[in-house]
């Protein structure tokens, strides 16, 4: 039976081990904390494509359903983004417990407590009284990148700071069910602020480049009266992955590979599908060694990354593109029908071109405005 090392219990590690397990290997799941899930940073919002892919663990941690996002720029909402299916905000500890009791079923060894001190390319992991060789090595060490840092292994486009927060009353919170996102507040340079209206609290967070804007965040938030319950928060990489994803038997996966949603800094949904590609190759038998098919797993799901790098560069890259939408929108708004995980420009468009009536009033409205936008999209995205 061929063994496998998984270092790192977070939502990488415990989904690889747990797709390792199921495709026969022997796995050794290795986490320097004491518990899994802990300490909380992640907002937990994922589609429902990732909650069917992760099975019991997801849809046993289902906090509550969402239905739409509504988009604000500058106080007014320019964007109403409807995905085709429900999405969902989960208990992110709970779905992490839950995943690593599957993974004790399916026979994985769980080693808490016990922080892995080197990794060889050939197979060796050793620290905390742990030694052992193995066919192959995971490393999913989070954005520090200790690990995978030293071994030239992994890598990502950027990360920001973020936070979020729970507060029972918010003035104009959001309804039950809807999100609101605004883009390039003053607290979320470069990226987005949130509120989500959850059933008894609102979940507000924000993610900025400048390390000190969830602070001064928080602190607005306090100074508008606001009864803050709890504030927990990161770092949120942006992907896709940067560098290698394999050196020897040893691949690296997680957000130390970068493979997140390069717009939102999302990691549930690729790591799932990578998870899921890896038992499927790995059962189909047709890849001589595991660290061949679990590295083009999530090969294939960095790929698809890739493909949403335009949009998220455009948008990121400054508020102009916001701008510009205002001007052509004047005070109106458009509606997105999307898929929540496919950021790609294409994807975007067939969104946009779903709603072509309003689509074409708008662009009979301003025709130059419109042009000028699309010029913005285009050299911000290419450039
Ligand atoms: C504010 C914020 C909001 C987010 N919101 C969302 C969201 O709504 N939806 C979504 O899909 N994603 C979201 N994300 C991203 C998502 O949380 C991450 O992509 C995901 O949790 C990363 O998992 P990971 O296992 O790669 O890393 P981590 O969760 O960081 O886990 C790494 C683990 O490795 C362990 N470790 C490290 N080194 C060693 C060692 N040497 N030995 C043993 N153990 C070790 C650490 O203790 C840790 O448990 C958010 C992130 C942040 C910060």
């Amino acid at each position: 039976m061929a063994s496998a090392a998984v270092v790192g219990g977070g939502f990488a590690g415990l989904s690889l081990a747990l797709a390792l397990a199921r495709s026969g290997l022997k796995v050794y799941l290795i986490e320097e904390h004491a518990e899994v899930g802990y300490p909380p940073h992640c907002t937990g919002v994922v589609s429902s494509k990732v909650v069917e892919m992760l099975g019991r663990p997801a849809s046993s941690s289902i906090a509550y359903e969402l239905r739409e996002i509504k988009v604000a720029f500058n106080g007014s909402i320019i964007a109403y983004i409807r995905p085709k299916n429900p999405f969902y905000r989960l208990d992110r500890v709970l779905l992490e417990k839950l995943m690593l009791e599957e993974a004790e079923k399916e026979g994985v060894e769980v080693l808490l407590g016990t922080r892995a001190e080197s990794v060889s390319e050939g197979g060796k992991v050793s620290g905390g009284g742990f030694r052992g060789y193995f066919d192959l090595v995971v490393i999913a060490d989070g954005w520090t990148r200790k690990l995978t840092g030293r071994l030239g292994l992994g890598g990502y486009r950027s990360r920001l700071t973020g936070v979020n927060v729970i507060a029972d009353r918010l003035p104009e919170g959001p309804r039950p069910g809807e999100v609101v996102v605004e883009a390039w507040s003053p607290f979320s340079r470069g990226f987005f602020s949130w509120v989500i209206g959850g059933p008894d609290h609102y979940l507000a967070g924000t993610a900025s480049a400048k390390p000190q804007d969830p602070a001064l965040y928080v602190k607005s938030l306090r100074s508008l009266g606001v009864e803050v319950k709890a504030i927990y928060g990161g770092q949120v990489v942006l992907g896709p992955p940067e560098g290698p994803l394999r050196r020897g038997r040893v691949v690296v996966a997680g957000d130390a590979a970068g493979l997140t949603k390069p717009l939102t800094g999302g990691g549930l949904y690729p790591m799932s599908k990578a998870a899921r590609l890896a038992e499927d190759i790995l059962s189909a038998g047709k890849v001589a060694e595991p660290y061949l098919a679990v590295e083009k797993a999530l090969r294939t799901v960095g790929l698809e990354l890739k493909s949403h790098l335009a949009a998220a560069r455009a948008i990121q890259k400054s508020d102009r593109i916001f701008r510009a939408a205002s001007e052509v929108l004047g005070g109106a708004s458009v509606t997105f029908k999307i898929d929540f995980d496919d950021h790609s420009l294409a994807s975007i468009a067939r969104g946009l071109l779903g709603n072509a009536p309003s689509l074409t009033r708008t662009i009979i409205k301003s025709p130059l405005k419109t042009l000028k936008l699309i010029a913005h999209i285009i050299i911000d995205a290419l450039f």
